[in-house]
């Protein structure tokens, strides 16, 4: 087994190439405090589903990012829920894709701590953010989740109509649902309650999947409002992951 110490020692010709550059990516961030421990336990979850997909945003995966680009320029208060995992791999496809959707941005831990707020936050603005919420001292609360995952901004996923969460576990995507909220989660299990809750789950790796849908709001931003509405209607939450586990049970048969 290589021991990789940074992304330089991994030969560009490696079959896993892209993998292990992740994988250095994830332990940098939990050496630099962006990361808790249970974060790289999520990351390897997630490698063993992206395995079976090819690592490769499939046509089924493009169909939701589709959906998910129409529903997130239909938003009134469009807002992007950051975790560490995310801070860690994707700062500045979070940056970019907020842009696009004149969206915000807000901080959300599982296991928040000062410090990873304050690490977060960090690699957020140096990755080109303008404002990141979720830091605040008094912040609202979200019913049915307990403190402190249940905070939430007032400019932000209080008020929002539809929240990106990448990475997402099953309470917040449900409590978020109670709440009147559209989901977009990006979730490598197709079998995660987070993927059955939400209103369009991407099963791809946010890596692929983020500036995938930047692209995606880019090319409908022009398209009318009833057009994004039926792109919306059209879809079947479920269906679309039914069909994702089938790529990946198809892996099987080789
Ligand atoms: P739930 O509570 O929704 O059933 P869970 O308990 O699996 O989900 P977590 O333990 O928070 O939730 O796991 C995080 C999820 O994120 C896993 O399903 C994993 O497959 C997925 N995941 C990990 N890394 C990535 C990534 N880079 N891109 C997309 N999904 C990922």
């Amino acid at each position: 087994m290589m021991n990789s110490k940074n992304s330089q020692d991994i030969p560009l010709d490696h079959p896993r190439y892209e993998s292990l550059k992740l994988r250095v990516k994830v332990v940098d961030a939990y050496k630099a405090g962006i990361l808790a421990d249970s974060g790289l336990i999520a990351h390897g979850r997630g490698e063993a589903f992206d395995y079976l997909l090819g690592e490769e945003t499939s046509p089924v995966a493009k169909k939701a990012i589709e959906t998910a680009a129409a529903i997130l320029l239909l938003a009134e208060h469009p807002v992007i829920s950051v975790n560490g995992n995310t801070a860690a791999l994707v700062p500045s496809e979070v940056v970019d894709l907020a842009r696009v959707l004149d969206a915000k941005i807000e901080i959300n831990l599982f296991y928040r701590t000062p410090d990873r707020v304050r690490a977060v936050e960090e690699v957020l603005k140096d990755a080109g953010a303008r404002e990141v919420l979720g830091t605040e001292e008094n912040p609202e609360h979200i019913r049915g989740l307990e403190s402190p995952r249940s905070r939430a901004s007032r400019e932000g996923v209080y008020k929002a109509d539809v929240v990106l969460v990448p990475l997402e576990d099953g309470d917040r995507a449900e409590a978020l649902i109670s709440n009147g909220k559209k989901v977009v989660t990006i979730d490598l299990n197709p079998l995660s309650r987070t993927a059955k809750t939400a209103t369009v789950t991407i099963v791809d790796n946010l890596v692929r999947a983020i500036p995938y849908l930047t692209r995606e709001v880019e090319k409908l931003r022009r398209m009318d409002k009833s057009t994004l509405q039926d792109i919306a209607r059209n879809f079947d939450n479920q269906q679309n992951l039914q069909d994702s586990l089938k790529l990946m049970l198809g892996s099987f048969s080789g």
